[in-house]
């Protein structure tokens, strides 16, 4: 076995312990003779599964009965138009914070439902920059704040939920999901695509909170698109194999700590590999300091050349997938949950040669 030092932004790096767990499990599952693949989503194996994951995922964000926990298809891409579709309407408005290219296209699904007021863009700064306080225009009325908790593309995080009053906060939490503790009271509606931190590709995570579920009231709303729909029950086949794996996760989550084990260890990770690219110019990070993302670290080398070879060399160290996302070039190194600390040790050590090499 080589598995490598992956770097992906997603679908990224799982836990091997779940992998090899899964591997176990693939072909008959716990002695029943078939896969969880194979089974009907409404018997009794994959019934335990699915409430298994969603009973985990409530005590690990300490969610009591206020939320309703849904595992959805069709990604966060998705809930860009479902979260607007369902709890906007025309002649209100919802505060959108624009803080890269996910939010500018949550921005873009909301607007066909009610007014979008952009309460902060962080465009003219090349989305390098995560708004305080005092920069957010928020409006009198609206009806949620909406942001992207951490920008998986340009490396940015907000270091904690935006102050709305009482507004309940809408939040794509796709790329640092349960990657440390948040205050989920203030959350209305919370999505994530799972494959970064949670699992693999095929489902997204969505929790609502009952009283937002309550207060929708649009009756042209298309069954499938309706949260209500799935709160009320099991309303269509899931996507049963990535359940099984979010389950298999949030085990093993749970047992090395939780969000708080995690918000140390993410911290740890992300101080050694900023510490240096800051030891002089050769490397540059690309956010702003106080906005830099404890998920994605994103930087630049002097030159593109350098960047290619620093690419290539790497991959070649089995240092995998360095590369920056296509709209931003650079280098991008996703340290999610279930990147080692071996891994991001190999990497500065790995930076620390390329430097002395082409520096
Ligand atoms: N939001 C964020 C923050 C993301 O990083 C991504 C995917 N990289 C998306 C939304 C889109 O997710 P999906 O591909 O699951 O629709």
């Amino acid at each position: 076995m080589n598995r490598v030092h992956n770097f992906s932004a997603g679908p990224a790096i799982l836990p091997l312990e779940v992998l090899q767990k899964a591997q176990a499990d693939l072909v008959d599952y716990q002695g029943t003779g078939t896969s969880i693949m194979e089974k009907s989503h409404r018997g009794v194996d994959y019934t335990q599964v699915h409430e298994e994951a969603s009973a985990l995922l409530s005590s690990i964000l300490g969610l009591g009965d206020d939320f309703k926990v849904l595992f959805l298809q069709g990604g966060a891409s998705t809930q860009f138009l479902m979260a607007p579709m369902n709890v906007l309407a025309s002649g209100q408005t919802a505060d959108y914070i624009n803080t890269g290219a996910w939010s500018t296209k949550a921005i873009k699904e909301a607007k066909a439902f009610g007014e979008v007021n952009e309460a902060y863009s962080g465009k003219e700064l090349n989305f390098t920059h995560i708004p305080t306080q005092e920069e957010l225009k928020l409006s009198d009325c609206a009806q949620y704040v909406h942001f992207t908790s951490n920008n998986t593309i340009f490396g940015t995080q907000f270091a904690t939920e935006p102050e709305t009053n009482g507004v309940p906060l809408v939040c794509d939490a796709s790329s640092d999901f349960l990657s440390k503790p948040i205050d989920i009271a203030r959350y209305g509606i919370l999505y994530a695509g799972a494959q970064k931190n949670l699992g693999p590709a095929g489902v997204t995570v969505v929790i609502v909170r009952n009283d937002i579920l309550d207060c929708i009231n649009k009756t042209d709303i298309p069954t499938i698109m309706d949260y209500r729909t799935h709160a009320e029950k099991l309303f269509n086949t899931p996507p049963v194999f990535p359940v099984y794996m979010v389950k298999l996760v949030l085990e093993w989550l749970q047992n090395k700590g939780g969000t708080a084990y995690f918000e140390q260890f993410n911290s740890k990770k992300a101080t050694l590999l900023y510490t240096t690219i800051d030891q002089d110019d050769f490397y540059t990070g690309t956010a702003d300091i106080a906005s830099r993302s404890l998920m994605n670290v994103t930087f630049r080398l002097p030159s593109e050349e350098l960047e290619k070879k620093f690419i290539q060399e790497a991959a070649a160290a089995d240092l995998d997938a360095l590369k920056g996302h296509r709209s931003v070039g650079g280098i991008r190194a996703s340290i999610y949950n279930a990147c080692p600390m071996e891994s991001v040790q190999a990497l500065v050590s790995f930076m620390a040669d390329f430097k002395a090499k082409n520096g």
